[in-house]
């Protein structure tokens, strides 16, 4: 499997004139070769060429990790080097002449500057090379994400739990974290319990908030699963009765986030996806207040191609796989979202997170 996706990565260098690709552990390099080194000061670097071979240097010390990962399995050659070498200098000389490079959007600036200077030659994002293959997931993936869907769903099931008046924000935080390990998940990438006028924020964390009677609290949870794939998923909840204009609100929501996850399907664009949703939101005086895109692709890394965002005229094609999260952000007073990551069919698309998208009352 590694090594089919690394002769895919050939096959677009070749197309695009490129002679190499230089990837550092990240996700790209995890895709590439499964391989998950943790990104450090030492170079450990993937070198792709164009015609379909590959070198993969480390630390000597940890090649014990790289050989236990079964990268030489995919036909990657291993090469050490010792802390007194230079890594830049041993990776190129083993590989001959480089010329027109790309580095993965994910190399550290330092490690893409030393490669550029011992090549001598300006290096260029891969940007689309890696991301085009990347998005358009296998079955395998697909079930990867389904599986991570799951997960995060049994966690929303047991909210009653944890979320109630007189809690705050952190504690509630600590015990979903808690459950989202239970689930299945190997790590938790993020817990935002934002209530009242913190709904406000998309992107609040957790804080020493008390939860108060009747106010509504956005809960936005993921993590990655065993596979590597990862979950995402935002229900909101109110501690007693809502206010009714805000009840009123969050009906448009729904609206818009059901419309858009039933008209996404093979061939229309990421930006209309985001237009039908965004569309729903304004006709109802909410536009100003729906202030971020309609989605991302999520895979690997919670955030990656395809985003579904106006601008993004890529057609949706079997085997992606993205959120649609519409919201409503009123400043200090409150907000919502209503987030489903979904992966495309051939014919239309499939729900990974499947509980109950109205305002639970808790
Ligand atoms: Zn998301
Ligand atoms: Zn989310």
């Amino acid at each position: 499997m590694f090594n089919q996706r690394i002769q895919r990565v050939a096959e677009s260098l070749r197309q695009s004139g490129n002679d190499f690709l230089f990837v550092t552990p990240s996700a790209d390099l995890k895709y590439l070769t499964g391989y998950q080194a943790l990104p450090l000061e030492r170079l450990t670097c993937l070198a792709v060429k164009s015609d379909g071979s590959s070198v993969m240097i480390v630390p000597t010390l940890e090649r014990p990790a790289a050989e236990a990962s079964r990268v030489a399995d995919s036909g990657i050659e291993l090469i050490d080097w010792n802390e007194t070498e230079n890594p830049y200098d041993k990776l190129i000389s083993a590989l001959g002449k480089v010329s027109n490079p790309l580095v993965n959007n994910l190399m550290w600036v330092e490690k893409a500057w030393h490669l550029q200077e011992v090549i001598g030659s300006q290096v260029h994002l891969a940007n689309s090379v890696l991301s085009d293959i990347r998005e358009i997931k296998t079955p395998d993936e697909i079930a990867a994400l389904h599986a991570a869907g799951r997960a995060i769903d049994e966690v929303h099931e047991q909210m009653h739990l944890w979320l109630r008046p007189g809690r705050t924000e952190r504690e509630v935080g600590r015990d979903i974290a808690d459950a989202i390990l239970k689930a299945g998940h190997e790590t938790v990438d993020f817990v935002i319990v934002a209530s009242g006028p913190n709904g406000a924020s998309p992107h609040h964390e957790v804080s020493d908030r008390v939860i108060g009677v009747n106010e509504p609290v956005v809960v936005d949870i993921g993590g990655t699963m065993p596979s590597g794939y990862c979950s995402d998923s935002t229900r909101t909840y109110v501690c007693g009765t809502a206010p009714k204009q805000y009840v009123e609100y969050y009906a448009v929501l729904q609206e818009a986030q059901r419309a858009a996850v039933d008209y996404a399907r093979p061939g229309v664009t990421c930006e209309s996806v985001d237009m039908v949703a965004r569309n729903i939101l304004k006709d109802h005086g909410l536009g100003e207040f729906f202030i971020h895109r309609t989605g991302h692709g999520i895979g690997l890394e919670t955030h990656e191609e395809p985003y579904i965002v106006a601008g993004n005229l890529k057609p949706l094609q079997e085997g992606h796989a993205f959120s649609i999260e519409p919201g409503f952000y009123i400043p200090n007073k409150y907000g919502a979202r209503i987030e489903d990551i979904v992966t495309c069919t051939s014919t239309g698309i499939s729900n990974t997170n499947n509980t109950s998208r109205d305002l639970v009352s808790l």
